[in-house]
């Protein structure tokens, strides 16, 4: 990222170059409703993109979808039943991938095509829109703006206190609660 950028970007602007310069297309094919796969993205430019986004966005990128945090947190069968979403489920990611329409969801949604969902770069722009909200703006202490530390926190360089960034995968886990909460159904207590 060595030029100089036109202000404001949008987050998703930001992360477009990103994925564009690991894939080696144009910036403008990258658009809200692109596959990363389908750009060229393999696993190993996915592991790289989501390194470039924590870089990028100073937050921590989650390590599980919000599928396997689901199903730890509400246990086997609640959100998928031999390969396929439970009306729960289809509610779940209804929520959090607001832009799914009534046919992406309409009769039997094996997980394989649901997880296809998760290559969309609106769900990445959105989930990193989501994990900077949860970041801490400015010190607590002194009140000046916060820069990278080392990974996993932020540094404030007028008094040099450390703030750690919440994990990708603890937001994840706190949204799956909060979901369930608003639907009646209290989750179980896990161990974590
Ligand atoms: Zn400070």
């Amino acid at each position: 990222m060595s030029t100089p950028l036109p202000a404001p970007e949008t987050t998703l602007d930001r992360f477009a170059r990103i994925v564009a310069a690991s894939v080696r297309v144009p910036v403008e094919r990258v658009t809200a409703d692109a596959r990363l796969d389908e750009l060229g993205a393999d696993s190993l430019d996915i592991v790289e993109i989501a390194l470039d986004a924590e870089n990028e966005f100073s937050v921590l990128m989650p390590e599980h979808s919000i599928l396997e945090i689901a199903r730890e947190e509400l246990g086997q069968g609640v959100v998928e039943h031999e390969g396929t979403l439970t009306g729960t489920g289809k509610a779940l990611l209804r929520a959090r991938l607001p832009w799914l329409t009534d046919e992406d969801v309409a009769g039997e949604v094996p997980v394989a095509r649901a997880l296809a969902w998760f290559m969309r770069v609106e769900t990445w722009v959105a989930l990193i829109d989501r994990l900077m909200a949860e970041s801490p703006a400015v010190c607590s202490r002194c009140g000046h703006a916060l820069e990278q530390g080392s990974p996993g926190q932020l540094r404030c360089a007028a008094c040099g206190a450390t703030h750690d960034l919440v994990t990708g995968d603890e937001v994840n886990r706190q949204w799956v609660r909060e979901f369930m909460a608003r639907h009646g159904d209290a989750p179980p207590r896990t161990a974590t």
